[in-house]
């Protein structure tokens, strides 16, 4: 088949697709001894299930789920839903905002195609924009998603050895102000920034002084800055450390209900000015005529009656937050005296570890690992656009630790074993 331009890039096979792939062929397979830390899949948190069952129990006892099932909403998706939020977000972070600051998406994955595409790529005058991803490594699902080639650059990080209590060798990724400056300062075909707080894969939560240094120079430049706050406050709040959540009409904010444990029913938002709200729901209009309602629906009571973010600060947040302190504990006992270093934990569900004398490649390990059907994900999908000769980008590895301990554990010593 002759593809389009379109049809031949979308259709080509990626590092990622094929990662996903070879995930997804596990999960399949039924094997009981799969380790799978791979994938980006939230854990279930029992309470939290509960509490979705039970809406959907209302929705149908109330006869309302005809609304969901039977009507499209507008492109910009489900108006009690965004007007809850809207709501929501005032009261909480006193931003100045209503519903039309509000779009929905199926999914921020779809979201990030639709805002990448609006604002980088070939423009009417000829130019060609890109998209700037001031911390490398940033989340891999960004990488395939320019309609035109060559559209995004991302700027390698500092990286800062921390003096840890415990003695536990932790590093964290700090954002190179210098390098981003330069590149600000020197080309004129970026037109937007975007980074993720939390950030698939590391787990890390660029500082507040971070997001306000970033913000300045974005307004300097004229361009959005995209924050990813997929994993972030209010909802579903993996944030373990200090971190305040900023938005303004030059920040687009892109929020889901996927890691709260609903990433099956394909809810993504979008919080920014209303200029861009109008461009997204054109698009979704149409690409999707309207997007999917059954997220929305389900969450609305819970937003209007004030029980979503206390069921994430009681019952979201510690569930992940005792995963996070297990998977230190297991990396403190297993990895001691090795030179393996973790990325401090901050928020999402990702272990991120760096063996920075490794003698495999993080390509070389994930073979060797699933040869064992052990899945892990090996890091240098994540540093999109930046040159293999840095030996830092063969060297780290993500692990999803939403998962019980005995499989963190076997996995980890599994990964301990090859890289011995
Ligand atoms: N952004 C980040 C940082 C993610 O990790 C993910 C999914 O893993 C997404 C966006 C996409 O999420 P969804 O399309 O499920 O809302």
């Amino acid at each position: 088949m002759d593809y389009s331009n379109f049809g031949t890039k979308f259709t080509q096979p990626n590092g990622i697709t094929q990662l996903m792939e070879d995930l997804g062929d596990a999960k399949n397979s039924n094997n009981p001894n799969i380790v799978m830390l791979g994938g980006g899949n939230p854990a279930l948190a029992p309470e939290v299930n509960d509490i979705f069952i039970n809406e959907l129990q209302k929705l149908v006892a109330n006869n309302t789920l005809s609304n969901v099932f039977g009507l499209y909403d507008g492109p910009t998706g489900n108006d009690a839903f965004r007007a809850a939020l809207a709501k929501q977000l005032k009261s909480e972070y006193s931003w100045d905002l209503t519903a039309n600051n509000i779009a929905l998406g199926n999914g921020s994955q779809a979201n990030f195609f639709v805002l990448f595409n609006l604002l980088a790529g070939s423009m009417p005058d000829g130019s060609h924009k890109k998209v700037l991803f001031p911390l490398a490594p940033e989340y891999v699902g960004y990488a395939d998603q320019g309609l035109t080639d060559d559209m995004f650059v991302a700027i390698k990080p500092d990286i800062e050895i921390l003096n840890t209590e415990s003695g536990s060798n932790q590093f964290k990724y700090i954002i190179n102000f210098k390098a981003v400056e330069q590149v600000l300062a020197s080309d004129s075909s970026i037109s937007a920034l975007c980074v993720s707080r939390p950030t698939n894969p590391t787990g890390n939560v660029i500082t507040d002084e971070e997001v306000q240094h970033l913000d300045l120079l974005a307004k300097q430049y004229n361009i959005p800055l995209i924050i990813d706050n997929a994993y972030g406050d209010p909802f579903p709040g993996c944030i373990y450390t200090d971190a305040n959540l900023t938005w303004n009409s030059n920040i687009i904010l892109c929020m889901s209900l996927s890691k709260l444990g609903l990433p099956g029913l394909r809810t993504g938002i979008v919080v920014a000015n209303n200029d861009i709200i109008k461009a997204i729901g054109r698009v979704n209009g149409s690409m999707v005529l309207s997007p999917n309602s059954f997220g929305p629906s389900l969450v609305t009571r819970l937003i209007n009656e004030d029980e979503l973010l206390p069921l994430c600060k009681n019952s979201v947040l510690p569930f992940y937050r005792e995963k996070a302190q297990t998977a230190m504990n297991l990396f403190d006992e297993i990895f001691a005296h090795l030179p393996v270093y973790l990325h401090k934990v901050e928020g999402a569900f990702f272990m991120w570890l760096w063996f920075k004398e490794a003698k495999i490649t993080s390509e070389q390990l994930y073979q060797k690992l699933k040869e064992q059907d052990v899945y892990i994900i090996p890091g240098h999908n994540f540093f999109i656009g930046i040159d293999d000769a840095w030996a830092h980008k063969h060297q780290c590895i993500r692990i999803n630790y939403a998962t019980d301990a005995s499989t963190l554990r076997k996995g980890l010593e599994a990964i301990k074993a090859v890289m011995a």
